[in-house]
Order: structure tokens, then C-alpha cells, then sequence
């Protein structure tokens, strides 16, 4: 096995706690022309240093924070435009040596239905998604020796093989238990996009308490789990903070610490962050109750100060949050959204009510998958099952779309487009159909290279699947 003395001391991390305390502290009542200045700096497309974050964070006054949440509405339109990437979370089983406290698939809960799909159960759930259109997924399991590597890498290739008319998933994101770096380059093998770990809180004491039991309770194998990822070749890896256990502030400001630490070490910063806050979870007392509740209002400015504050990374805001907060989050600069998502384990291809009900938490946005196109074309968003970079072997497509002049009207939209064609073709209702086309001729009448663009657009009238850029 691999594995570095550092990654086993809880000591000395890249989380510098003393220093982050001091930090919020110390920019507590901030200067406004200071934070106008910073404000300017992430417009020009800079990652923010931790001094600069820790002041946004501690931005009080109302006029000031509507002016931290309008530059992240402008920094999200300028760098990436109004695509929303679309996916749908797969949960493969839920068999847990941890006991997190906060999840209902912990090992102490005997409330939970617990599951793990057999490979023909696995083959059915693709097959409902991909009949309702769904070419994006995330792969979920609990952190069990039945989850080995190689029982993640057959799931995903089954995954890939599952064919149903013209569709098929295209890319499987991972969110699972940390690997070493041999366990990781099994699972690469099998082709997977993003490999996603949150550390739940980067608070070590609170980390300690939460997480009593279980390889999951030392903080440093976990926190340096995307580390040994990338020592791996897994190019696009995905953090995040699980938002209620622990102070808002010093999570977002551990992102940041995590965020340096990958470029510093890799050259390269996280390809996703996302920001889950706890949901009720089943036979989990605190998930009803989180230590530190973060509220909409809150959410909405740890939101804006993450797109702020790395302004290349993607950013991913789930069906945990209840539609309408979400309608309003995506402004401030989320880039991926969930639709149509079910938790319970088999239940999409299985309506069953009393499992979901037991299932890891309870999801606050129940939109079908074309209920959540159709709002997204009504705001004038393409919705888009875009992966047309991780296709063409272009590997960290956000850090293109941001770092490169032009990027995202040369290629992002037009495939976004030729994606939602697919989709209307494919699966959508009358109703979505004329929505869709609708935002496709308001697209075409700005788009570069409109000739070429409406040429691949008829290939797809004409049958062809998975045109791109
Ligand atoms: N078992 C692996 C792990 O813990 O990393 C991967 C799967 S785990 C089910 C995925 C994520 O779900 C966790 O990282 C945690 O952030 C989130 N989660 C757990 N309990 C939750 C709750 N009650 N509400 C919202 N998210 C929760
Ligand atoms: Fe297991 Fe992950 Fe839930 Fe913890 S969060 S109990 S490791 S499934």
C-alpha cells in the first residue's frame, strides 16, 4: 500500500485551524472598499486568498452583501454562461462499516432499508434512467469490504454497457469511500469522470465526534483522499463540506485551504465543490437537528462567496435543497444540478414509497427530471448532458471553460445545445418540446458558427446520436 506518514497524522494537515480562527476573527467588521476590492479581483477571474475569503465571509451589511451576491451572478454569466449541467444520483447500496452520526446508512441504524442491487437490479436502474433521458450519473455507495475496487469498476462498466434505444450514460461520477492510490487506479480503468470525497466538516474536533467509528473516523486518510486520487491519474476530483455540523465560515474557509492545497501540490485545483447542508435522515437524531444550522440566507451567501472565491471550479447544488431555494441558488453560480433524483435504493425502477422513506435522508426537491427542464427553459438556462470534453479526452473542462478565451461559445454552448436536442428528440412531452425549441432559436440567433451549428443540429433530426464539438 501507499501511503505518505502524513496522510495518518491528524497533526499536521493543510487545515490550519489556529490560523482560520485568526483569520474570521481578525476580519470581522470589514472595510467596504476592501471588499469592493476583492469583489473586483474574482471578477477578473482570481482565486481568492484566504485574508480575502475570510472578509466576505464576515460581510454583514445588507448593501454590501447584495453587491457579493450580484458580482457572483456576473462572474457565473461571464465565465460560463447559462448552461446547467444535468444528472442524476445512482445509489448502488448502502452497506456501512462508519457510524457518521448524521447519515441514516450509518452501521448503529437499524431503521434503514439496507440494499446493495445485484447486477441485474443495476442494468434495470440504468435502464429507467436512461429512458427518461439521463446521460450524467453519480455513483453512491456506503464505505463496506463488499465495495472493494473492483466491485466499483464492475458497477460502472455494467453502467456503460446499459443500452436502451438511442441512449446511454456517458459519464459516471464516483462518490465513494477513500482508496489507495492501487484501489483508485482500478476503479480509473473503468473510465470514470469525477471522483468526489467531502470531508463533512474540516473542523477536527467536530470531525472526531462525528464520526466515532469506522476507517472513516481519522480525518487525515480522509482528508488526503483526493490526493492519493490524483497520484492515481484521476484528473477530476470533487470536494466538498457537509454544511450544519460545524460553523458555515470555517467550512468555506477549509474549502479554500483544500482548494491551495491541490494546486499547490497537483497544479491543479478541484474540478467540482459541492455544498450539501444535512437533511433529515432517518433513526438520526442530529440530522433533525444540526449543531450549526445554516440558514437560506446564510446558504445563499456561502454560495456566492465559493463562486467568488474559485472562480474556475464547476459547482454542484442538489435536490436535498427544496426547488425554489435552488431556483434562486443557481443564479450565484452553480454549474450542476441533480433531476429527477430518487435515493431509494432500486427506486427507479421500482416505485416504492416506504423504502425511500428509509432511505439516507429525505430530498426537498421532488421534480421529475422533464419538470426541472421545462423550469430551467422558462428562466432561459440551457439544460444540457454535456460531456463532450471528458469524450474528447479534454479532462478538467471547467478549468478550459474558464481558462480559455472563447471557450465556452465555441464548444460549451453548441454542445449544450446539440445535448438538448437529443433530449427533445428523444424524450421530451409536447409541452417541453416547444420550450426547448423555442430557447434553441433565441441560441441560434447569437450563436458563433450558426451554419455549422444548425448542420449538426439536422444530423441529429436525422437520427445521429452524440454529435459534438
Ligand atoms: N460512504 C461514502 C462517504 O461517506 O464518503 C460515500 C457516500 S455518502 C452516502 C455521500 C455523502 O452524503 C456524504 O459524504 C455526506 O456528505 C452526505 N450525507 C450523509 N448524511 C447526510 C444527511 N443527513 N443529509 C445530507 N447529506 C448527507
Ligand atoms: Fe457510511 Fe458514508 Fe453514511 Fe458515513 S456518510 S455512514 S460512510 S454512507
Amino acid at each position: 500500500m501507499y501511503v505518505f506518514a502524513k496522510e495518518l497524522d491528524t497533526e499536521k494537515t493543510f487545515i490550519p485551524e489556529g490560523e482560520i480562527q485568526l483569520l474570521l476573527e481578525e476580519t470581522k467588521h470589514p472595510d467596504k472598499q476592501f471588499v469592493r476590492e476583492i469583489l473586483q479581483k474574482s471578477l477578473e477571474k482570481n482565486r481568492l486568498e484566504p485574508l480575502e475569503v475570510a472578509t466576505l465571509l464576515n460581510v454583514e451589511d445588507a448593501e454590501l452583501i447584495e453587491e457579493i451576491f450580484a458580482a457572483a451572478r456576473a462572474l457565473k454569466e461571464k465565465v460560463y454562461g447559462n448552461r446547467i449541467v444535468l444528472f442524476a444520483p445512482l445509489y448502488i447500496g448502502n452497506d456501512c462499516v462508519n457510524d457518521c452520526v448524521y447519515c441514516g446508512f450509518r452501521s448503529s441504524n437499524p431503521e434503514v432499508y439496507r440494499k446493495t442491487l445485484t447486477f441485474d437490479e443495476l442494468r434495470k436502474e440504468v435502464e429507467a434512467l436512461v429512458k427518461r433521458g439521463h446521460k450524467r450519473l453519480i455513483v453512491v455507495y456506503g464505505e463496506h469490504p463488499r465495495y472493494s475496487p473492483q466491485f466499483i469498476a464492475e458497477t460502472i462498466r455494467i453502467i456503460y454497457e446499459t443500452k436502451v434505444g438511442n441512449g446511454e450514460i456517458r459519464r459516471v461520477n464516483v462518490n465513494a469511500a477513500p482508496q489507495t492510490v492501487e484501489g483508485y487506479k482500478v476503479i480509473k480503468e473503468a473510465g470514470i469522470g469525477t471522483f468526489q470525497i467531502f470531508q463533512e466538516t474540516y473542523h477536527q474536533p467536530t470531525y472526531k465526534k462525528l464520526h466515532p467509528r469506522g476507517p472513516k473516523s481519522n480525518y487525515a486518510w480522509r482528508l488526503y483522499g483526493l490526493d492519493r486520487a490524483m497520484i492515481a491519474g484521476i484528473d477530476d476530483v470533487g470536494i466538498g463540506a457537509l454544511f450544519g455540523l460545524y460553523d458555515w465560515k470555517f467550512e468555506v474557509m477549509g474549502l479554500i485551504y483544500h482548494t491551495i492545497h491541490l494546486e499547490e501540490r497537483f497544479g491543479v485545483g478541484p474540478h467540482t465543490i459541492s455544498f450539501p447542508r444535512v437533511e433529515p435522515a432517518i433513526g438520526s437524531e442530529i440530522s433533525y437537528n444540526p449543531p450549526h444550522k445554516v440558514s437560506d440566507e446564510e446558504f445563499k451567501r456561502l454560495v456566492a462567496i465559493i463562486r467568488l472565491a474559485v472562480p474556475y471550479t464547476g459547482m454542484i447544488l442538489t435536490a436535498r435543497e427544496p426547488a425554489e431555494l435552488r431556483k434562486e441558488v443557481l443564479k450565484l453560480g452553480v454549474s450542476q444540478i441533480d433531476g429527477g433524483s430518487s435515493i431509494g435504493i432500486g427506486s427507479y425502477s421500482q416505485d416504492d414509497p416506504e423504502k425511500v422513506k428509509k432511505s439516507q435522508f429525505i430530498l426537498g426537491d421532488n421534480r421529475s427530471l422533464e419538470e426541472v427542464i421545462q423550469d430551467l427553459l422558462r428562466e432561459g438556462y440551457i439544460p444540457s448532458f454535456c460531456t463532450a470534453c471528458y469524450r474528447m479526452g479534454r479532462t478538467g473542462e471547467h478549468f478550459m471553460e474558464f481558462a480559455i478565451p472563447g471557450f465556452v461559445k465555441r464548444f460549451c454552448t453548441p454542445n449544450a445545445l446539440f445535448t438538448l436536442k437529443e433530449y427533445l428528440n428523444d424524450y421530451a412531452s409536447v409541452e417541453t418540446r416547444k420550450l426547448g425549441e423555442e430557447l434553441l432559436k433565441k441560441e441560434l440567433e447569437r450563436i458563433e458558427k450558426r451554419e455549422l451549428v444548425e448542420k449538426y443540429l439536422e444530423r441529429i433530426d436525422r437520427g445521429e446520436r452524440d454529435v459534438r464539438f
